[in-house]
């Protein structure tokens, strides 16, 4: 779910509920601060610079002095070493830039191998593409469409099944009420600037973004501190006000990309897409923009069910819609697109999980906010640690943590190149206890693909307040207990003679004040007799008198602790995952002939689209009959799997199926025993007719592994058995 973030100079200014644009954040914000090669080099460019310009002056100055030759081809020599000298550094310095990251040729040419695989084997495609598509939306084919039932269905396995969560389906279609009380009709925004001259949009910041980037990675010539200014530039820009992100847009002269118009102020833009329900065109509704609202508002009828105990769990997988102002990095940053949120119904008192020592022990690289302010890189810390000292909040969000990172690299996401960056204090909400989100490298950089939160009790509290239901939880106590409990009672008569129209919200004001506000009150009161209170509702201070509330404490017996329980919220972005696990999973390796590079995808069989593809080696009716055998015990052991009777030559078969990441293929060569080839290692075993539809299904379900395969049957190694590739 998306943060209503406060930047910190405003956080205190504001009593209540208030929130700000709400971040978008794809590519992690923080900035490594400058290498130390990349600042002496800029420093060396900037000094050969003025050395080459010099000696230049310094030739053209003899030349118009008729000087004598061998003076005038000295200085020459002088200046060619000088020009070599400045461009061995500007070599040094672009492959610098390249390798620490920001250089972005490699990662593009890559990026390009991969999309243009998905594209061609119908991963996924454009929607819409015969009418030229819409930005932002795509289609899943049918590998695609597998590679996603087989991501969801392992997360119903790892999340709902093996945490006993309570799972909901929740319409697409929200009344303005719902997301008015969440917070987003009036702050899921970004900020968005227009070309003046054609109303193209762009988002702002996207546009602040992309010319540092350029300037840092292409313009040689910029200063060592201009590039740190850029740098900054890209680490804070998140938190500008529209008025700084203009002012910064103004600075550097940024026009409409294509156009190079000029461009409007930024200003704020709803990414929720509107819509009415029903034909009077009376109920405003949208959209969802996120599938936790769903588990909010059902919150009291869940909490029954699960016997009125905490803590549980709720989970929903669904699509959530968001108008992108300009959609770009394919399935990174999409219109619609499917969430697996999870809600953890917490004690805010107790956050100690009974499954925490399961996943203590796991070590991954993670990033606390020290270390990204200090300009370190991530490092590999073990979870329990993080959690006992207290750089991971509490157990249960350290808990989910864990979870997350065995769920993603059950997946095939590699653990090198995933880490969990907690949130800077000016990223969190106000009202958020710690924030970590799972980021996946990829050819983009790191992209946040599942966001792990400890919300508070904030959304049952927003929810509450606006339906007038209480969304909260009991905690009974075994004796009565004797405790001092905050008296409000606002006088009516008093207020309403007073305020008039205005009585009901200077009452609720009143009555939504916590103790301390209270006891500071009834101070003010008792000395001066008058104070000036906030209406936030009427948007005003209002004058309390002596004698329009008493505020007092009285001891009680209570039965009962009634309190709104906190929220642990791990938010799963599929799509995200999905893009980032077909690169981590995508390479190429030399054909036989060693004439074309060709393109596999090394999926774990858990998500591999297809488990396997049974192809008779040569067509005749022997061999498709057992191949008929052999599928239909595929399909009865339940393995997904594909049958390719094309006359091509086994080898090309075989590159077909790599490239669908297609974990195995049966080639039956005999009536009575065939192979079975691994894709990785392009291994063989041989088994019997009868043995090869279980012996895949085995191996395909994780119950064994191929090295146990290998152990038991008679076997070649790839050199022998490619002899066909
Ligand atoms: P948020 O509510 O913004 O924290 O988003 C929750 C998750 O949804 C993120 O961690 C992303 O993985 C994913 N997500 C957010 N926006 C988009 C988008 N426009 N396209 C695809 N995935 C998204």
């Amino acid at each position: 779910m998306r943060l209503f973030v406060l930047p910190l100079r405003q956080i205190f200014s504001f009593r209540q509920f208030q929130t700000n644009s709400i971040r978008r954040q794809s590519i992690a914000p923080i900035q490594i601060p400058m290498d130390a090669t990349e600042q002496s080099l800029r420093h060396s460019l900037s000094e050969k610079s003025s050395s080459v310009e010099a000696q230049g002056n310094a030739v053209r100055a003899l030349k118009a002095a008729r000087a004598a030759k061998p003076e005038i081809d000295a200085a020459i020599e002088l200046l060619n070493k000088l020009k070599l000298e400045k461009s061995a550094v500007e070599k040094q310095l672009q492959s610098t830039i390249t390798s620490s990251g920001n250089g972005s040729l490699n990662r593009e040419a890559f990026r390009q191998a991969v999309v243009n695989t998905l594209e061609r084997r119908l991963f996924y495609m454009p929607s819409f593409k015969i009418y030229r598509g819409v930005a932002g939306l795509f289609d899943y084919g049918p590998p695609g469409c597998a590679v996603k039932s087989n991501v969801l269905s392992f997360w119903r396995q790892h999340f709902i099944r093996e945490e006993s969560m309570l799972e909901v389906d929740c319409p697409c279609v929200t009344p303005e009420v719902v997301l008015k009380a969440s917070g987003h009709v009036d702050k899921f925004t970004d900020l968005m600037v227009k070309d003046e001259k054609t109303g193209t949009c762009f988002r702002a910041d996207h546009l602040l973004k992309d010319y540092c980037t350029e300037k840092l990675e292409k313009d040689l010539t910029i200063s060592a501190e201009k590039a740190a200014e850029l740098k900054d530039v890209l680490a804070v820009m998140e938190d500008y006000s529209p008025e700084e992100l203009g002012g910064k847009i103004n600075e550097y002269g940024i026009t409409a990309p294509d156009t190079k118009n000029p461009l409007s102020d930024p200003y704020p833009f709803n990414l929720m897409f509107q819509t009415s329900i029903g034909p009077s065109g009376l109920t405003p509704g949208y959209m969802r923009p996120e599938t936790a609202q769903g588990i909010f508002v059902n919150f009291k009828d869940l909490y029954y069910y699960n016997g009125r105990k905490l803590p549980f769990a709720a989970a929903q997988i669904g699509q959530a819609f968001r108008n992108e102002i300009s959609p770009r990095q394919g399935l990174l940053r999409v219109r619609e697109f499917t969430l697996a949120e999870i809600e953890h119904f917490v004690d805010p008192e107790n956050k100690s999980h009974p499954k925490f020592s399961e996943v203590a022990n796991l070590e991954f690289l993670m990033f606390p906010r020290e270390e990204q302010m200090s300009g370190q890189s991530a490092k590999k810390l073990c979870l329990g640690e993080a959690v006992s000292k207290g750089t991971v909040n509490n157990e249960t969000l350290g808990y989910f943590i864990g979870r997350v990172y065995l769920f993603l690299t059950r997946l095939g996401i590699d653990k090198e190149r995933l880490r969990f960056r907690q949130h800077l204090a000016n990223e969190m909400a106000h009202y958020a206890a710690d924030c970590w989100d799972a980021e996946i490298e990829s050819s983009y950089g790191w992209i946040e693909c599942v966001g792990i939160a400890d919300r508070s009790a904030y959304d049952l509290r927003a929810h509450s307040e606006k339906s007038g239901v209480a969304l909260v939880a009991e905690e009974k106590y075994a004796e009565p207990k004797e405790v001092e409990k905050l008296v409000i009672t606002p006088v009516k008569k008093e207020l309403g003679l007073a305020f008039k129209g205005s009585q009901k919200n200077v009452v609720e004001a009143l009555e939504a004040m916590n103790e301390q506000e209270a006891m500071e009150m009834k101070a003010t009161l008792e000395s001066k007799g008058e104070v000036e209170f906030e209406v936030c509702t009427l948007g005003k201070n209002v004058i309390i008198k002596k004698n329009m509330v008493s505020i007092s404490k009285e001891k009680k017996k209570e039965h009962q602790r009634v309190f709104t329980p906190s929220v642990i919220e791990p938010s799963f972005g599929i799509g995200r995952i999905i893009y980032c696990l077909y690169e981590h999973c995508f390479s190429t390796r030399p054909s036989k002939a060693g004439d074309e590079q060709l393109n596999v995808f090394r999926f774990p069989p858990l998500v591999a689209p297809i488990k396997c593809t049974v192809f008779p080696l040569v067509q005749n009716q022997q061999f498709e009959e057992a191949t008929k055998v052999i599928s239909k015990e595929l399909t009865s052991a339940g393995i997904s799997h594909k049958i390719d009777i094309t006359g091509t030559s086994i080898g090309k078969r075989y590159a077909r199926t790599d490239e669908l990441g297609v974990p195995f293929a049966i080639t039956v060569d005999s009536d009575t025993s065939v192979t079975i080839r691994e894709r990785d290692s392009k291994d063989q075993v041989r088994v019997t007719l009868k043995e090869a539809a279980s012996v895949v299904s085995s191996v395909a379900e994780g119950k064994k592994t191929w090295q146990d395969v290998w152990a038991n049957f008679p076997h070649h190694s790839s050199s022998a058995a490619d002899e066909d590739e």
